[in-house]
């Protein structure tokens, strides 16, 4: 049987997981807790993409027939804690609360910052739990579903893998509500028109399953190299399963590795608005140690970029990488030659000690 390998994973849980009766309840999270914290435990790092919020807060507001848009948002404002507290209660490290809209994800700024976030968390062993910001966002601004929040967050998390909880085992070649010959598909080589079909089809709301929106998020991911995985989030035994490497559910298979799909993307897809001049030392540090490029190795910056653009590095006239900057032109050039230790003291503010993280930065 085909193991089940992964380092970072995206597990996006539904709120049918997290308050089945419109309450609040641990019943399904204790087995993907534990699955969690096991896999802290292998040195695996983990985001959680939890829904629940309207679901956990709609019996505490007071509504007649079906609730009004600011009456949801009041769902979501009070769920939003009682689902966090839960979560909080079965882990052993800390709980970090991310919400997101669908203009967090748009804009680059905001975009960088929430990548910053989760980079930090992660290297201080917290667990992001991210929902979307239900109490802000309205249709126009909204990702509009979890297993598409949980497919960007993926992305933005630079994740190898993406486990979505449903409430039914997998993909199957049929609906199992109302055909009792469907049978589960195990592997997902190449998304077609036939599994979006399966899934109910592009238009239409209702899939086998509420697969239509998980069906999406998993072509997201393949594309950018992040195998998805699509599990019955009700069985404590598949979590036990997974945390030993075996696999379970439908698995949706990347054409390409993490790794190549994002150089291929930094390499090809991006366009570069500058250049950063670095010397011989910092080349090095790229080239032969595969390190961050740091301030102090940058001897002039060339163009006019915002955080978050692609530059291309060079040395001797020659570029050597294509990376994602984590500072403006204007602010790198204000600590290019200097120590990270004094980043804060020269801009009065620091967004970490790289000027391009290494993970952002594919060698020429
Ligand atoms: N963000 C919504 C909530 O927390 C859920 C959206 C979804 O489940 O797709 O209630």
């Amino acid at each position: 049987m085909a193991r089940f390998e992964w380092k970072r994973a995206v597990i996006k849980v539904g709120s049918s997981l997290i308050a089945p009766n419109n309450q609040c309840s641990t019943l399904y999270l204790a087995a993907i807790a534990h699955f969690i914290n096991e896999s802290h435990k292998q040195g695996k790092e983990v985001i959680l993409v939890s829904s629940g919020s309207v679901a956990a807060g709609r019996s505490k507001i007071a509504y007649k027939h079906r609730p009004s848009i600011a009456e949801k948002q009041a769902m979501a404002a009070i769920g939003q804690m009682h689902m966090m507290a839960n979560w909080t209660s079965l882990f052993e490290c800390d709980c970090a609360q991310i919400l997101l809209t669908a203009d967090d994800l748009h804009n680059r700024t905001r975009y960088v910052n929430i990548k910053n976030t989760l980079r930090e968390l992660l290297k201080n062993n917290a667990l992001p739990i991210v929902n979307e910001n239900d109490t802000v966002a309205t249709a126009e601004l909204k990702v509009g579903d979890n297993d598409n929040l949980a497919a960007y967050t993926a992305l933005v998390a630079q994740a190898d893998t993406l486990i979505i909880c449903s409430d039914i085992d997998g993909l199957y070649d049929a609906d199992p509500r109302n055909n009792p010959q469907a049978t589960l598909i195990k592997e997902v080589l190449e998304i077609t028109p036939e599994i979006h079909q399966l899934a109910g089809g592009a238009g239409s709301s209702v899939g086998t399953g509420g697969m239509r929106t998980k069906i999406q998020a998993a072509e997201k991911c393949v594309k950018s190299g992040i195998q998805t995985l699509i599990v019955n989030g009700r069985e404590a035994s598949v979590f036990e399963a997974l945390a030993k490497g075996e696999l379970t559910g439908t698995l949706f298979v990347p054409h390409q590795s993490r790794q190549r799909a994002r150089d291929m993307w930094l390499k090809h897809s991006l366009l570069t608005k500058g250049s950063i001049i670095v010397d011989e030392g910092a080349k090095r540090a790229l080239t032969d140690k595969g390190a961050s490029l740091l301030p102090s190795g940058i001897v002039a910056v060339v163009g006019n970029f915002v955080a978050g653009e692609a530059v291309n590095i060079e040395c001797n006239q020659a570029v050597i990488a294509k990376g994602l900057v984590l500072y403006n032109a204007a602010d790198l050039a204000n600590i290019k030659g200097l120590k990270s230790s004094l980043i804060e003291a020269t801009l009065g503010f620091s967004v970490g000690e790289a000027a391009v993280h290494r993970d952002d930065l594919v060698l020429m």
